[in-house]
């Protein structure tokens, strides 16, 4: 495979990545279902770094950053553990909603790109909607498509009403994906949202996926998990990428949790799993979209 890095500039937005990677929306790049959260990263970066590389290795594709993790110092950490496996990943990170004016945004993006040490960033996500008219955030990413620093654009913790108006202002076919707060036990997206989003083929990405971690230790998800011979969190993020519209992007950085995460992809659950997850993890319908 070609490599592409800071000083070398890529060819196209054309399909690469994992073998049996998923259409990611208008995009047409091919993610993989489970990718590489990277919040609090920050923590330890030798641990950070060898578990992302570990990750691409194994099959993940899909890297999820933001300027706000570690105030820049977690996109650095990506950009050095990519280094030389560029061209194998779709890097998404994020705008900061203070910075989503038209000029702070080209500026936010620059210095992402810079932090990532790579020329483009695929998919470029307002991580969540303030006052920052969307008009203008929008403009913002249209600006940096046609000067090729990013691949596509997309939205983050953006609720049914917003992604309406979305659509409204940038047309459709072009919002790349709706990254949203959706695990077993916050399963409320799936009452418009996920609906809504599918009906526009737009993709989901269910961020927390493993509720922060806490469902490694879940007590009935633990009890699913034995008698499927699974580990918790693959049955939790099984449960959500079941639907082929639907990623996930849970973050460790502990090379055995990356694998088994990544090796989620391949369980089937059975009706009665689906069946005992239903019982155990019921979805329920809030006033909102709920967020971090
Ligand atoms: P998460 O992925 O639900 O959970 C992370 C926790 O789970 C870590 O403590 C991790 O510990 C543990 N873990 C991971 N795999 C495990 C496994 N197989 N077995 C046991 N424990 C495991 O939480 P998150 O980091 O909040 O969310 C994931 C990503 O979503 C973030 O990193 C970020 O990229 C994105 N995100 C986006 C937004 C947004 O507003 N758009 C908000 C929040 C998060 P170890 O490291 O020890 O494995």
């Amino acid at each position: 495979m070609a490599e592409h890095g800071a000083d070398n500039k890529s060819s196209g937005g054309e399909a690469r990545g994992a073998a049996g990677g998923r259409a990611f929306g208008p995009t047409g790049m091919l993610f993989s279902a489970v990718g590489l959260g990277t919040w609090r990263l920050e923590a330890d970066e030798r641990a950070a770094a060898a578990a992302l590389r570990r990750g691409i290795e194994e099959g993940a594709n899909h890297i999820d950053t933001a300027e706000m993790y570690g105030n820049g110092g977690v996109e650095r950490i990506v950009g050095k553990a990519i280094r030389g496996m560029r061209d194998r990943v779709f890097l998404v990170s994020k705008v900061l909603p203070c910075n989503a004016s038209f000029a702070n945004t080209l500026l936010a993006c620059e210095r992402s790109l810079k932090n990532l040490a790579t020329d483009h960033i695929d998919v470029y996500l307002l991580h969540w909607r303030e006052r920052a008219p969307l008009e203008e955030t929008f403009r913002a990413f249209d600006k940096l498509l046609q000067d090729g620093k990013i691949r596509a654009f997309g939205v983050s913790n953006f609720d049914v009403k917003d992604l309406e108006e979305a659509i409204r202002i940038a047309g459709p076919g072009r919002i790349a994906c709706n990254q949203v707060l959706y695990h077993l036990k916050e399963r409320a997206a799936e009452f418009e949202v996920l609906p809504w989003c599918a009906a526009h083929g737009i993709p989901v990405v269910a961020y927390s996926p493993l509720g922060e971690g806490s469902l490694a230790s879940d007590p009935a998800l633990a009890g699913i998990a034995a008698a499927s011979n699974a580990a918790p969190c693959q049955i939790a993020l099984n449960f959500l990428i079941r639907c082929k519209g639907v990623f996930a992007i849970p973050k460790s950085s502990n090379i055995r949790h990356v694998i088994e995460n990544i090796q989620a992809e391949a369980l089937t659950l059975t009706e009665r799993d689906i069946e005992r997850i239903e019982t155990a993890f019921p979805a329920r319908r809030k006033t909102s979209l709920p967020m971090l």
